[in-house]
């Protein structure tokens, strides 16, 4: 039996880390068992269904390289593959089953229905939800509410009895009482719109799924699906459902942690590499100890046996350090391309790039490259190379434990040392600026900084010497000279 396996979002919102979690999952199994990988989108909700959440899905999908074999775009033997465009086969299955007597029409209004829930609270009684009262109405009853104009829902019927167990390749048998199930759950609504439970029952059986990898939050689900799969007399696929995604403070991941919208991520300038790879360890590893692994390497190892059950740790952090390592893997050409667009939204430059300017790039990219963490950095750390900075405010030049006056003294130093520094290496440079150091008697550091922000203008540039040599000493020497102006006033 051929592997067949499906991402199914909703498109409801931006896609996430958890969601792209899943679908990666999925691809990867896919690929790993030489199977198919399909892309369904489960659009019932038409009232929370957005054009512009299927844009992102598209988006993010088409920039992690994720492609699917059957799906929107692709066609294949069992489409439509977007759920709004098979409301048809959703009914007939539904009446389908009405006309086995598993599920039945369910008559009561709106109306009724919450005024049983207000009753329910108020005598807290035990039994809650759906009362059943249309499970076993007569004929003439359906006629007679029918007479009414009364459009019906379709209900499943939930056994009254027994239990329901729903086995889970990594947690094993999950079993429920039947009386613990939400009581005839509606499958087909009044307007003929499919609930969740009804539509991805009938696409996973119909499109041949043979394991269903998703988030623990449809665990609830799982009993409820088994007994749909029961009633239309259908074999249920293996489920496993994937170890949570947590903060690093042990809860959920969610927007309180940070941003977990892949699209914000691509725009702060992630590669898709590192991304990828990230999230593929979110839940699953290959070994204790590999941790990088390339999205063709994914495709050959990747296995449900190694699925853990503990959940995985998302670490902001972690995540920046694997973008680094990513980037210093990419070769400057390409870096050089990537860093671009960056420059160019940030206004840094402005096409069409000069000769000149190409040519500060290309010193400038050895550089940077050792040091960029998220390619989005690029603007504030080379924005001193391009454009005038303005002098920045005095208090921003005292290192700490000094004053104005001492800060001063420092700025005359280093423009000697500038003015000088041609042809001098960094070894050659350090060592006189350590006796400069020794003889204004501050640190080392206490040097470098306010040099650093009279040239530079930023707190993330490159160290300083390289910093210069990018810059040039004419212009170096200009900015000191302005800094040296605007202090030497406070100073008075
Ligand atoms: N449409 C559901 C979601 O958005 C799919 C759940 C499932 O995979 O069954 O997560
Ligand atoms: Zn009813």
């Amino acid at each position: 039996m051929s592997v067949r396996v499906r991402y199914a979002p909703s498109p409801t919102g931006l896609q996430h880390i958890g969601g792209v979690r899943t679908a990666l999952f999925n691809y990867f199994f896919a690929r790993a068992n030489g199977g198919t990988f399909i892309l369904r989108i489960e659009d019932t909700d038409q009232e929370r269904s957005h054009e512009e959440a299927l844009e992102d899905l598209y988006e993010t999908l088409a920039w992690l390289g994720i492609d699917w074999d059957e799906g929107p775009g692709r066609g294949g033997d069992y489409g439509p593959y977007v759920q709004s465009q098979r409301f048809e086969l959703y009914r007939s299955y539904a009446q389908q089953l009405v006309a086995d007597g598993k599920a039945y029409y369910c008559y009561c209004t709106p109306q009724r229905l919450d005024a049983l829930r207000e009753e329910q609270q108020q005598k807290k009684s035990r039994m809650q939800g759906y009362d059943r009262h249309c499970r076993d109405l007569t004929e003439e009853q359906r006629s007679a509410y029918a007479a009414q104009g009364i459009t019906p829902v379709i209900r499943l019927k939930v056994p009254l009895e027994g239990k329901t167990t729903f086995h889970d390749e990594l947690m094993g048998d999950i079993t429920r009482k039947n009386t613990d199930i939400s009581p005839d759950p509606v499958l087909l609504k009044s307007d003929g719109f499919p609930t969740y439970h009804l539509a991805n029952v009938i696409d996973d059986h119909l499109m041949g799924i043979t394991h269903i990898m998703r988030a623990q939050e449809w665990i609830p689900s799982g009993p409820l699906h088994i007994l749909l799969y029961e009633a239309f007399g259908w074999d249920p696929p293996k489920y496993c459902h994937l170890p949570m995604v947590m903060g690093k403070d042990g809860q959920k991941l969610s927007k309180r942690h940070g941003s977990t919208a892949v699209r914000d991520f691509r725009r702060a300038g992630y590669l898709p590499e590192a991304v990828v790879n990230y999230i593929s360890l979110l839940g699953w590893s290959y070994d204790d100890k590999t941790e990088f692994f390339t999205r063709e390497e994914l495709e050959k190892v990747f296995s449900l046996e190694k699925i853990n059950k503990a959940p995985g740790v998302f670490d902001y952090k972690k995540l920046l350090w694997f973008n680094g390592q990513y980037i210093r893997q990419k070769p400057a050409e390409q870096l050089k391309e990537l860093i671009l667009p960056y420059l160019i939204a940030d206004g840094v430059l402005q096409e069409p790039i000069t000769a000149q300017q190409q040519e500060v790039i290309d010193r400038m990219i050895p550089i940077i490259h050792e040091r960029l963490r998220l390619l989005g950095d690029v603007s504030e750390m080379t924005r001193f190379l391009f454009q005038d900075i303005p002098t920045a405010e005095s208090a921003a030049f005292i290192p700490k434990k000094l004053d104005m006056k001492k800060t001063l003294e420092i700025l005359h130093t280093g423009r000697q040392m500038v003015e000088q520094m041609d042809g001098k290496d960094d070894a050659e440079l350090e060592t006189q600026y350590r006796e400069a150091a020794a003889e204004l008697e501050v640190k080392l550091g206490d040097i470098m900084m306010p040099l650093r922000v009279a040239v530079t203008g930023s707190t993330i540039s490159p160290p300083l010497f390289e910093s210069l040599r990018l810059l040039g000493s004419e212009k170096s020497l200009d900015r000191l000279d302005r800094a040296i102006t605007q202090i030497s006033k406070e100073v008075g």
